[in-house]
């Protein structure tokens, strides 16, 4: 622990660097260890895309669904995302991960494809390091193109962070992602620190609200004023919105009274493996995800 490392190298004055190495080898040792975990378990298919339904608010259907990483490993059990993804950005794995993520969630299409869930939408996160690399688009082609899926059904899901990196490349790339059909969704939107100017820079489809701005929707004024603008900015602006850690029915009619287009939460659906997500469309067939208000 920081504080610990810190209480100990003072006690023992300056310059003395044997007492952050020992806690520097074992996280070094924590990392490297991971890091080849992730390389085995993509050889070993130990990683699965969880589905968790997008929700129409207007009729309560689903109309997509969001893939989130999970892995099943052997030891540690299933793990979600904030265990693997910053160990995969930091070393460079995040390339073959996220190539695995794509691959994987162009085959589930095509399984929608063939189980006839018609105009269902797959969001996909991409990491920054994946949004910079050059790979992507001719690897999303040639993915789309081997699948026969229809790359409107596609949204790529990225933050503002990731895209303001490098805000010129964002720009054509997601130019090229338009031009090929496939939507764009700010995610987590709010909680980075760019201005807002960059919404009339890119083209993009969809701002996600972040899950922290719904939580307290109806008991905190300064939220519920951050949602509706943030609602109305995007619908001027030809945005839809959807709102993200919709919990309890109250957070969901008010976002239906403030007119936000989607949402996603445990009150719909915990994401789910694959096979469960398609009982579940098989269930749903089309209706609502009870009452609307
Ligand atoms: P995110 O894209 O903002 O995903 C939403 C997160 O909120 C997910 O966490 C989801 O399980 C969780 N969630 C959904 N509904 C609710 C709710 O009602 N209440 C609460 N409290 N949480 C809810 P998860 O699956 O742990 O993913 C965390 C983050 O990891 C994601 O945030 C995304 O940034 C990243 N991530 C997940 N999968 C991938 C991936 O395949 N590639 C990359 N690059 N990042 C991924
Ligand atoms: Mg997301
Ligand atoms: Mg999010
Ligand atoms: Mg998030």
């Amino acid at each position: 622990h920081a504080d610990t490392a810190m209480y100990v190298a003072k006690s023992h004055g300056r310059g003395n660097f044997q007492f952050y190495s020992p806690a520097m080898n074992v996280a070094t040792h924590e990392r490297l260890l991971m890091e080849n975990r992730i390389w085995v378990a993509l050889g070993q298919q130990q990683f699965e895309l969880y589905l968790q339904p997008q929700v129409s608010l207007d009729n309560g259907r689903v109309v997509g669904a969001e893939a989130l990483l999970r892995w099943d490993h052997p030891e540690l059990g299933l793990t979600g995302p904030e265990r693997i993804i910053p160990v995969a950005e930091e070393s460079g794995l995040i390339l073959a991960l996220g190539d695995w993520v794509l691959a994987r969630a162009v085959a589930l299409m095509a399984e929608w494809k063939r189980d006839g869930f018609a105009g269902l939408r797959m969001a996909v996160n991409l990491s920054a390091r994946q949004c910079h690399g050059r790979e992507l688009l001719p690897r999303l082609d040639r993915l789309l193109a081997d699948a026969g899926v229809d790359p409107s059904l596609l949204e790529l899901e990225i933050t503002e962070s990731a895209a303001m990196h490098d805000p010129e490349h964002t720009r054509h790339l997601l130019r090229a992602l338009r031009e090929r059909g496939i939507n764009v969704a700010i995610d987590d939107f709010g909680t980075g620190y760019s201005s807002l100017s960059y919404l009339k820079l890119f083209a993009i489809d969809r701002i996600k609200i972040d899950g922290s701005f719904v939580t307290d929707i109806e008991t905190d004024p300064n939220d519920a004023a951050i949602v509706t603008a943030t609602i109305g900015m995007a619908h001027a602006m030809g945005l839809t919105v959807l709102a993200e850690g919709v919990e309890t029915a109250a957070q969901r009619n008010f976002l239906r009274l403030h007119v936000c287009d989607e949402a996603q939460g445990y009150l719909f659906a915990r994401p789910m493996p694959p096979a469960q997500f398609r009982e579940f469309m098989m269930r749903a067939k089309g209706q609502a995800l009870g009452p609307l208000s």
